[in-house]
């Protein structure tokens, strides 16, 4: 038995006993099911559960060979393709295979499907008249064998450089499963690194009174500890830590795979990323200090769940990871953080209370109404009115809503603050700001915005209902009624009058305002000789592109191509050109 493998059943049983529940994964999850879908020995860039923008990630992120487009996806065992989908967003070019096993691989930001997948999804675009089509061919209409080619890997959709985006899921339920669980060889036998630590400090009350940044040192690989023991004025404290895990040879910062808490050797709090349900998958900003990820682009793990977080990934030992602390008896905390493989990395020190070091009472800001996480909040102010849905908050939160003084140019209501702007909110709320000022003629041209900082806003979506403009969105912030009226715009990217030896031509969009929440996207259309033509969006960049493939043919021809934005406004280019 490898060292390796001595390590990583140390941390199954450590987190055997902290989770009596987990089932051994090898019953759970068949290991050997799945080869490799690139065929090869699998590094990553992207772990399962790593902490992201509004999600956990839901999959393994898999470098491409050379860092580059082109590598063949294969099938990762028999099954059926079961959906194909198109989307300048998100998976971009993703096809998802059913197992008989009970469970679906998922093959995203492929930059094309094998040929008779891509001949099937052109037709059914052509027959949708749209480019981005979701489709579920009937099950046995496409079997696949272990290691068929699926398509090549790519950087369409939510990709910033070529990569497989690859899950498992339980075809029932949809839910992602970690795809390490069944069995794949990743080499590392590098341990997490912890790079800081907050400690989170409560009076009795369970007020939080003040949270300090720690920076532990590390001793020997593996090893953390602090020069002195953590002394607090309080008598409860928690902590959050930020880490990070490297694989063998490689410089990606991935996510890591476990996290124990223990104090006095007791279980305190524990997690581990087996499986997040998409429908949970935004607790994660209840998971990770908001404030920090806000305001220093840094991600800490909570050892301690939030009121409202209703994540499953948590044991919670009978402090819940709450540390409380008398002034007689230190408490000896251990924070452990492994990767997949079982490399694990631990912090231990000394929390001492020192009542002589109590922190002057937090001055809470003046706030209207303090919400809570299990009642809808409503608050209302002359023009304004704003309702969060049960469950948006995951703790009490002083709020205020705050019309902003001075009128700007261009805007069709006083600017109004939600605040705070630094804590998270798990639904959409509803906003509704009297519209009476505007003209009617601009009135289907009224959106409501929320601005920047910088002084830029981004269209939220707007629907006109009686004097109100309203719709809904998920961020705290600064919010008022605009009005757009400018189209968008299309320009040639690469294009010529005659093309004759062209492979493709392709043109750029832009719009004015970024549409945000429920605001729509850009919609485009083209025709050529009033025939619709297949034009792939690039939603990352805007680009719009047609490959000739023989359905426009030799000779003059005449391109229109439309856009349309949230508000209806329409762009419009017209082209004439020769094959
Ligand atoms: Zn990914």
């Amino acid at each position: 038995m490898s060292s390796q493998t001595d390590m990583r059943l140390y941390v199954l049983l450590l987190i055997a006993c902290l989770l009596p529940s987990l089932p051994l994964p090898a019953e759970k999850y068949p290991a050997g099911t799945f080869t490799s879908p690139v065929n090869r020995q699998i590094r990553l860039s992207g772990t399962f559960g790593e902490l992201r923008t509004n999600h956990f990630h839901a999959g393994l992120d898999i470098k491409s060979a050379r860092g580059m487009i082109g590598d063949t996806v294969y099938a990762a065992a028999a099954g059926y393709v079961s959906r194909i989908s198109v989307n300048p967003f998100g998976y971009g070019n993703v096809i998802y295979v059913d197992h008989p096993n009970g469970f679906t691989t998922v093959y995203g930001h492929l930059d094309r499907f094998a040929p008779k997948f891509q001949q099937y999804v052109k037709d059914e675009q052509y027959r949708q008249q749209e480019f981005e089509v979701d489709i579920y061919p009937a099950p046995f209409q496409f079997p696949v064998d272990q290691l068929d080619q699926i398509g090549i890997l790519g950087n369409t959709g939510h990709s910033y450089g070529p990569h497989l985006h690859f899950e498992v899921r339980h075809t029932d339920t949809q839910v992602p499963v970690n795809p390490l669980l069944f069995g794949f060889n990743i080499d590392d036998q590098v341990p997490p690194t912890i790079q800081q630590l907050i400690a989170y400090q409560f009076d009795d009350a369970g007020q939080l009174i003040e949270t300090t940044v720690l920076q532990p040192k590390l001793k020997s690989p593996g090893v953390y500890s602090m020069d002195q023991p953590l002394q607090i004025g309080v008598s409860r404290v928690t902590f959050g830590v930020r880490t990070c895990d490297y694989q063998d040879g490689q410089d990606n910062q991935n996510g890591i795979y476990s996290l124990q808490c223990t104090a006095d050797n007791e279980p305190s709090f524990a997690f581990a990323m087996d499986e997040i349900p998409f429908q949970d998958t935004r607790y994660i900003n209840a998971h990770i200090d908001y404030h920090q990820k806000l305001y220093q682009n840094r991600f800490f793990h909570r050892c301690y769940a939030l009121e409202g977080n209703k994540l499953p990934i948590y044991f919670k030992g009978v402090d819940e990871g709450m540390i409380y602390l008398n002034s007689e008896f230190p408490r000896n905390i251990s924070i452990a953080v492994a990767d997949f493989n079982g490399n694990l990395s631990t912090v231990n020190f000394q929390v001492v209370r020192n009542t002589n070091l109590f922190p002057p009472a937090a001055l809470m800001p003046p706030f209207e109404l303090l919400a809570h996480p299990d009642e809808v909040t409503i608050l209302t102010k002359p023009g304004i009115q704003v309702v969060w849905p049960k469950g948006s908050f995951y703790e009490r939160e002083p709020l205020t809503l705050t019309p902003l003084p001075g009128t700007t140019k261009g805007f069709f209501s006083p600017k109004y603050d939600i605040s705070p702007d630094d804590i998270p909110v798990h639904f959409f709320f509803d906003i509704a700001i009297d519209a009476s000022t505007i003209p009617l003629k601009l009135q289907d041209k009224a959106f409501i915005a929320r601005f920047n900082p910088n002084g830029s806003y981004v269209n939220c979506g707007g629907t006109l209902v009686g004097n109100n403009v309203m719709s809904s969105a998920r961020q705290m912030g600064t919010y008022g009624i605009m009005v757009d009226t400018i189209a968008p715009t299309i320009s040639a990217y690469k294009f010529s009058p005659t093309m004759s030896t062209w492979k493709k031509m392709s043109f750029k969009i832009y719009d004015n305002v970024g549409a945000r929440d429920k605001a729509k996207d850009l919609r485009y259309s083209a025709y050529v000789d009033g025939q619709w033509i297949l034009m792939s969006l690039d939603g990352k960049t805007g680009i719009l592109t047609h490959e000739f493939d023989g359905r426009i043919g030799p000779g003059a021809h005449q391109l229109i191509v439309k856009v349309w934005d949230d508000r209806n406004n329409e762009g419009v280019l017209q082209k004439s050109f020769t094959l």
